[in-house]
């Protein structure tokens, strides 16, 4: 497993995979270590997931550094992605005892409530995109929920992942409750399959999606998936056209245009079409792609050559269906996983720039006959993470925002995160959410506690997560 600097193309450092017989201490002592844990009370949970928010911000510069190195993401979104992690910490940390305590319910019982325990030991497997945020968004709940974590990173970010194991133990996690092991995707069900592991998640491709739900399926472990995306930005009539531009541009460029949610397609309708074309080609024109490190630039390179010429075929191949180049397409010459930033207009159902996920920055221009036909094309993908929408009438954006087949509609804004609110996605996008209330009950018990003639009850509030195992 090797790490490469997509500036240079040099290599940074090999990492030697972790054994099968390493990873099977590794995950008994995880076992431990969760046995141990799940007895604790939310107030120190808190103080752990605090501390993790203050080391991750006293290091960040060393962390996007890190990022710029492994994966190339421009060192000003490095810090800025390092804080968002720190912000999750202490959103799990100041939410996690209000979201997870008892619920009373009126039933036939004497008393009945419910209460939310820890599943166990949790496998994540994570992405390289953004390869910090990725897995707090999951550890962070997933801990103050009382579970353990195992960290299967991408193979191209070990260091991101020895970082993140790291910040754990600095910030006084106990030994072995977050664990990163070294093991290559091939290796994943063989974790799957271990008795330690309770559920899993995965965000990445939907292929590795699918992989992992079977592997996991075969053995009736939970999954939550966060997968690919094909968001659909769709422009109507009565947008304002400045804003509709400039955001289309950011959302696709963001992160060198690899994210799930990134603006994949836009769909316009005909009446705007071509100046919206016009301006955001001229903006696209300006995009100054280079050196990570270096302030001047707006946009890094890809993660790695492979994934850089993949997406190079795909923009072939759809000119070669027929969409047009207005502007990039072409490989830079010298070192690098560089691409430019693409612009293909004339883009419809049936060419891979609608039908797949391209995950770089090439933008698809699509025209719409009109708002009908507007919605029909954005729900004609195998996808459904995002979409935005663009008009001034609010009563119509929540009209349509029902009727668009995605797990978040963003009007007149780009799609993004948030910690308070719920992220996942439908279709092959994977299903369960992250973050907010939602996200921390994805690995929990939803336990149905009922008294039925029992004399002397403890109320639901008294009954924490830890008190209630005492
Ligand atoms: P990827 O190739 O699917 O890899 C993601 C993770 O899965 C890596 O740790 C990888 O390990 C592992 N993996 C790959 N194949 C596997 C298999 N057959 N079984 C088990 N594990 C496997 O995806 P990527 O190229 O890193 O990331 C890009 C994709 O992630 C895009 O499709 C993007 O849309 C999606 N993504 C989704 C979200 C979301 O929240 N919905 C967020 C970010 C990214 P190795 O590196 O060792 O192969």
């Amino acid at each position: 497993m090797e790490s490469i600097n997509p500036h240079t193309g040099q290599k940074i450092r090999d990492y030697q995979p972790f054994s099968d017989e390493r990873v099977a201490i590794l995950l008994k002592e995880a076992d431990q270590a969760f046995q141990a844990w799940r007895k604790t009370q939310f107030a120190e949970r808190s103080k752990l997931m605090k501390n993790a928010a203050r080391v991750m911000r006293e290091r960040k510069n060393e962390l996007a550094q890190l990022m710029a190195d492994e994966m190339g993401k421009i060192l000003r979104d490095g810090a800025a992605e390092v804080e968002k992690c720190a912000s999750c910490c202490d959103f799990y940390a100041d939410n996690a005892d209000k979201f997870l305590s008892s619920q009373t319910v009126e039933s036939d019982a004497k008393e009945s409530y419910v209460a939310f325990d820890p599943l166990g030991v949790v496998l994540a497997v994570m992405p390289w995109n953004f390869p910090f945020w990725q897995v707090f968004r999951f550890a962070a709940p997933a801990l103050m929920a009382g579970n353990a974590g195992i960290l299967k990173h991408a193979s191209n970010v070990s260091g991101c992942a020895l970082a993140i194991e790291d910040i754990f133990l600095q910030a006084g996690f106990p030994k072995g409750l977050f664990t990163t092991i070294l093991v290559p995707g091939s290796s994943v069900e063989k974790v799957i399959r271990n008795p330690v592991i309770k559920a899993v998640t995965l965000t990445g491709s939907t292929p590795a999606g699918k992989s992992v739900a079977t592997a996991a399926g075969s053995v009736l472990k939970k999954t939550v998936l966060e997968l690919g995306g094909s968001d659909a930005y769709v422009v109507l009539v009565d947008a304002d056209l400045d804003l509709a531009v400039d955001t289309c541009v950011q959302s696709r460029l963001i992160n060198a245009g690899q994210s799930c949610i990134a603006a994949k397609r836009f769909i316009v309708v005909r009446e705007l079409r071509e100046e919206f074309e016009r301006r955001y080609v001229e903006k696209f024109k300006k995009i100054r792609f280079g050196n990570p490190n270096e302030p001047t630039s707006d946009m890094g390179p890809m993660a790695r050559v492979d994934l850089r010429d993949d997406v190079h075929k795909q923009v072939e191949k759809s000119i070669s269906q027929g969409a047009k180049l207005l502007v990039g397409g072409k490989i830079p010459s010298g070192p690098g996983a560089y691409y430019p930033a693409t612009v293909l207009g004339g883009v419809k159902p049936g060419m891979v720039a609608f039908d797949e996920e391209i995950f770089g920055p090439v933008a698809a221009i699509i025209e719409a006959e009109d708002e009908k036909d507007a919605i029909r094309l954005a729900n004609s993908s195998p996808f459904g993470l995002g979409a935005a929408l663009f008009t001034k009438d609010k009563a119509k954006a929540d009209r349509l925002s029902r009727e668009i087949e995605a797990g978040s509609v963003f009007i007149n804004a780009f799609v993004k995160s948030d910690v308070r609110l719920p992220f996942g996605g439908i279709k092959e996008s994977g299903y369960g959410r992250e973050l907010s209330s939602f996200g921390i009950r994805e690995f929990v018990n939803t336990k149905t506690v009922y008294h039925g003639n029992t004399k002397t009850t403890k109320t639901p509030e008294a009954v924490g997560a830890g008190a209630a195992l005492e």
